[in-house]
């Protein structure tokens, strides 16, 4: 058996028909950016999350930056994020010209909250929240921190639609929450796209002039914005599979219940979730001290899987520039080292959940 880590058909066939006719009518209806099936999505998706508003954008890393960008925080400005996340969280921080300040995990791969206060300078301005893997974040200390310091919380929510902290959806704590409509995320469209989500309608307007090059009425640009447009096409296949988030959410969840009960293996540490958080399992996250030997052992099994993420940000290229080196973040180097992510995704079966569970148990 041959078993891929992710599998983006599988979503696409069990609603194909819906799908299919959704892609016809846009297709057919001869407007294909800014039009009606973006809005409606927007209310749509505000209306899933709890929030005011929702503006679709181009990508969730166009998401960020645009956040930042929207709140005033560039250059001279320190914001406090997690070490180990993906390095778009990073980039929507150091496009705006910010200085990105990098706390380690807690045990569930989120910000550890304990490490946040000895963090804040006079010259931090915000806190960007990732709610990794798809589980929503230990919020009590970090929007008490907020209050206490003022500043501002934007949330990375590219993995976590639908998970909630204590039955508050993750995007609706702080002052922006930012969404990645990419294929392989839980809401996922067939291209790019993002949104964000805010209850300040101030900062929806702002948004909606800079996703469409700083213009409110067409040919007055009031500053420097971006094209960063969800389109029609993948704004009604968004809407399509948003009609089935509930169901596909509670299936994920359900495949995490079986590998945490048949998972049974010495050399292997489960995922653990914080009472209080849940989690919509964006990926199934297992660790182990062996890490690419059992790589290895899962390839020649058949089993793909994958490593979110072997390098951290501060050890990239792209961020030499911050002078960090091995060492500096040794939770989060540790992290890269061992954290391996095995396949979870809708449709998968029991037949090839079992024979995962299998061969990772065998693993000596
Ligand atoms: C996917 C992802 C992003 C970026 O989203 P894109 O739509 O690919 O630009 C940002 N942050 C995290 C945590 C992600 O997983």
């Amino acid at each position: 058996m041959r078993i891929m880590p992710n599998r983006m058909d599988r979503g696409f066939f069990r609603y194909q028909a819906e799908f299919e006719a959704k892609a016809l009518e846009v297709l057919r209806s001869g407007w294909y950016v800014l039009g009606g099936e973006v809005e409606a999505f927007e209310k749509e998706f505000a209306a899933y999350t709890g929030a005011a508003h929702c503006v679709g954008l181009a990508s969730g890393l166009d998401a960020l930056w645009l956040a930042f960008r929207i709140l005033g925080i560039g250059e001279g400005d320190e914001v406090i994020v997690q070490a180990n996340t993906y390095i778009a969280s990073v980039m929507g921080i150091t496009i705006n010209g910010a200085t990105p300040v990098f706390v380690e995990p807690d045990a569930f791969y989120n910000m550890d909250a304990e490490q946040i206060e000895e963090r804040i300078t006079e010259r931090t301005r915000a806190i960007l929240s990732v709610h990794l893997y798809g589980q929503a974040s230990y919020m009590e200390p970090i929007t008490a921190l907020c209050r206490k310091y003022g500043l501002k919380l934007v949330e990375d929510c590219a993995q976590s639609h639908g998970a909630c902290y204590r039955g508050r959806m993750t995007g609706t704590f702080g002052d922006i929450g930012c969404f990645s409509f990419y294929p392989s995320k839980n809401l996922g469209g067939f291209g790019d796209g993002g949104a964000i989500v805010t209850d300040d309608a101030s900062i929806a307007s702002d948004m909606r002039m800079y996703r469409n090059y700083g213009s409110e009425k067409r040919y007055y640009n009031k500053v420097v914005g971006a094209n960063s447009r969800l389109d029609e096409l993948q704004a009604g296949l968004l809407r399509v599979r948003l009609g089935h988030m509930e169901e596909l959410t509670r299936e994920r969840r359900r495949l995490a219940e079986r590998y945490n009960g048949l998972l049974r293996n010495d050399a292997v540490r489960l995922p653990q979730v914080r009472e209080g958080s849940d989690s919509v399992w964006h990926q199934y996250v297992i660790a182990c001290e062996e890490r690419d030997r059992l790589k290895a052992w899962l390839e020649e099994k058949g089993v793909g899987s994958i490593i979110h993420y072997p390098i951290p940000p501060h050890l990239s290229e792209a961020y030499e520039y911050l002078g960090y080196g091995r060492g500096s973040f040794p939770r989060t180097e540790h992290c890269a080292d061992t954290v391996l992510s095995i396949p979870m995704y809708n449709g998968m079966t029991a037949e090839e959940q079992d024979y995962v569970i299998e061969t990772i148990n065998e693993f000596r």
